[in-house]
């Protein structure tokens, strides 16, 4: 060892107990061993909280610092501290660079020669190393991890720890091993650390209980960025190109990553911005080639790109740092995926902003995908009853197994995952003791219980489509870091729709503003009341289609707290073991302070709102039978002569003012107009999606157009 550490102890030791010695030991060893200026924030009170002794859950989103909030409490503890990480090239990495330092770290992995291997833990074993880094799966080396015991660390450190959770994303059966053995390596008094990017509240106690650390204190930090505006537009899955490319337009969103949904998607939207834009844009996705996907990443990191439409296989290795925007073409699966992704906006910590499409359709498309990757129980038997006691091929098992073959590959998978099946490197597939199991305690418990674990995430997802509170905060609190979820962003769609570029708000037509005069009335001052039950009361006595439609009416309530007349927060209750949200509302106490002008404040989304009255007249074979009073023409859908000319119009209009389209009218609107034909102000005044102010705007030309 270098006599570095010893002179840290010693500084611990004899350092006047006036000051604060730990604090003096901690910066010279950061500087003088790790080679660093300063800590980044939150690394040293962590720190000061290992170095104490305490168990401790780190979770940091990536790139903000984690490892060294182990390898400084190694060094100033004078301890060999041992690093479990599930990932070789990460774990060469870094002790390639701890190395360059000229500490002593090792590692002991499948992919080193057994000669170095045995060096490196003689070394440990004689007190020569201070970091020894091993991959989870040579805990399942009974004799490896016997010998561990024997010459246990004084420092545990577990790595990407959300890998021993089964809700985690990324779970890793070697990481059960690691709850076993621990209690074994663990001396008195040996702390450990356990640190991730990504955990929900769930996973964090999970990982706690796996690692037997039910009392370690959680460090949950960095999560809230606050230099990204966030909003959540609704827009039908057919309008997705057109609206991206107009948001595009603008320059001062480009650089830009966009997310697709699939590999199909990816390539759609790239096409259509390429025509639209005359940007310079590429797709990226992981059924290209790997030189390909080098190149795009490359011409985006140099800036010879503009536009990056990708799936989620990008950003992995990315650091630009100046991406301005991040757009979603639909809301991802989960809320760590799409935290994890609007993350690439702003790393240079400058204004950017972060837009994800969404309708109501994508939950269908969601739930379609989710029985994809997790399918039906009884799918999972099907594939297992194929594998025979001596085992049998992979390729085989999938042709003989009586599934479509992309649930069979989900199914196998997820068997191997539970722990019913074992999948060699050369791809041979055994049943273990687990397989035939089925007393409560084999694999389908845990499945059953994982399956419904991916339902509560897309409930999850949704919740935030819909909003209601700060966007920001929304999501901090998602990972447990409730001081941060305390303060509103100031810039999302919610704390400040008056900078939204993706929505489109408006004040409240006449139907609107009679049924919000009646509403405000129902909702109880400083008492809440679940907006369900509000819906139920008073829907009827708010007239079409705010009686019929839950989300119309909702959308109200949400115009009602974006003027500041009505608070509205989320709650939940649990029945039948499971949690049921819901949300409720209260009045502002003195709200009407401003007499009537309340209304002139609020703010209606406009895509929102005719979307929710659209689904009903659009949906299939009801097409037909809806009640349309003022259409006159055959087929009860738009004219398409007159949809034509009205899209030319606007597309006039739109240049005119040098707004984007949907700025003037949105499809939907067009739409309604094609249909109804209205034919003066007042008809024009009931077609949705018309409001009082685009009347006053648009009226005469609109009237004029449709009489040609
Ligand atoms: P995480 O594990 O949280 O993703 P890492 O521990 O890998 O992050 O650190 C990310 C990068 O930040 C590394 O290159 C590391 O050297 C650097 N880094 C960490 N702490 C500091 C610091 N206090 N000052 C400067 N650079 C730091
Ligand atoms: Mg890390």
């Amino acid at each position: 060892m270098t006599t570095a550490p010893a002179s840290a102890a010693d500084r611990l030791a004899t350092a006047p107990d006036t000051g604060d010695a730990l604090g003096a030991t901690m910066q010279a060893i950061l500087r003088e061993r790790l080679g660093l200026e300063a800590f980044r924030p939150h690394q040293e009170e962590v720190c000061r909280a290992v170095v104490a002794g305490e168990d401790a859950l780190l979770v940091m989103p990536t790139g903000g610092g984690k490892s060294l909030c182990y390898q400084l409490p190694g060094l100033a503890l004078g301890r060999p501290t041992l690093v479990i990480s599930p990932l070789i090239a990460l774990m060469d990495d870094q002790v390639a660079k701890l190395q360059e330092l000229g500490i002593d770290a090792e590692r002991v992995h499948s992919g080193r020669p057994r000669e170095e291997a045995r060096e490196a833990l003689r070394r440990w074993r004689d007190g020569r190393l201070e970091f020894l880094y091993v991959a989870p799966e040579r805990l399942r080396v009974p004799r490896f991890a016997d010998w561990l015991e024997r010459h246990p660390p004084g420092l545990i450190a577990v790595d990407e720890a959300h890998c021993i959770s089964q809700w985690g994303h990324d779970f890793r059966p070697d990481y059960r091993l690691l709850g076993e053995r621990l209690p074994g390596l663990r001396a008195a008094g040996v702390p450990v650390l356990a640190l991730t990017a990504t955990a929900t509240v769930q996973v964090q106690q999970d990982i706690l209980t796996q690692l037997g650390i039910p009392r370690a204190r959680r460090f949950i930090r960095g999560f809230a960025r606050d230099n990204l505006a966030i909003e959540v537009v609704d827009c039908s899955p057919a309008e997705r190109i057109e609206r991206i490319a107009t948001l595009l337009a603008d320059e001062a969103l480009r650089p830009a990553v966009v997310y697709g949904l699939s590999r199909r998607n990816v390539e759609e939207i790239a096409a259509g911005l390429r025509d639209r834009l005359g940007a310079r844009v590429a797709a990226y996705h992981a059924g290209m080639a790997g030189e390909a996907r080098a190149g795009v990443a490359e011409a985006f990191q140099s800036g010879e790109l503009e536009v990056v439409v990708a799936t989620v296989a990008f950003g992995m290795g990315i650091d630009k740092a100046d991406v301005r925007a991040v757009l979603h073409a639909g809301m991802p699966g989960t809320i760590e995926g799409y935290y994890q992704e609007i993350g690439r906006a702003g790393r240079d910590g400058l204004p950017s902003r972060v837009i994800a499409l969404s309708s109501w359709a994508d939950r269908r498309l969601h739930d379609f995908l989710r029985d994809r990757s997790y399918p039906e129980l009884r799918d999972l038997v099907r594939v297992l009853r194929c594998v025979p006691p001596g085992g049998i091929d992979r390729e085989a098992l999938l042709v003989q197994a009586p599934v479509e073959a992309e649930v069979g590959e989900a199914a196998l998978d997820k068997l191997w995952v539970h722990g019913a099946v074992e999948i060699t490197a050369d791809d041979r597939v055994a049943r273990t003791p687990l397989a035939d199991r089925d007393d409560g305690r084999g694999w389908q418990v845990p499945y059953g219980q994982q399956r419904s674990f991916r339902e509560a995430q897309l409930d999850e997802v949704f919740r935030y489509v819909r909003g209601g509170d700060c966007r920001m905060a929304t999501l901090v609190r998602y990972f447990g870091d409730e001081a941060a979820a305390r303060r509103p962003c100031g810039h999302c769609d919610v704390c400040a729709p008056e900078g939204a570029v993706g929505r489109s708000f408006r004040g409240p037509d006449e139907g609107e503003r009679r049924a919000l005069a009646v509403l405000v009335e129902s909702v109880p001052e400083s008492r809440w009341v679940s907006v369900g039950r509000l819906h139920k009361e008073v829907g009827s006595a708010l007239g079409h289609p705010f009686a019929g439609e839950r989300r119309a009416f909702e959308l109200l309530v949400d115009g009602l707290a974006s003027a500041g007349v009505i608070d509205v927060r989320d709650a939940a209750f649990e029945r039948d073991g499971q949690t049921i949200h819901y949300r409720e509302a209260q009045r502002c106490r003195g709200s009407f302070a401003r007499g009537g002008r309340w209304i002139d404040a609020v703010r209606i989304d406009d895509d929102a709102m005719s979307g929710a009255i659209r689904p009903r007249k659009r949906s299939g074979g009801s097409r037909a039978k809806a009640v349309r009073p003022a259409a006159r023409t055959a087929t009860g859908g738009p004219d398409p002569t007159t949809l034509d000319e009205l899209r030319a119009w606007r597309l006039a209009t739109a240049r005119a003012e040098g707004v984007p389209a949907f700025r003037v009218l949105t499809n939907a609107t067009l739409d309604a107009l094609a249909t109804a034909l209205p034919r003066d102000r007042n008809e024009l005044l009931a077609v949705p999606g018309m409001g009082p102010r685009l009347v006053e705007r648009y009226g005469d030309d609109l009237l004029a157009e449709l009489r040609r």
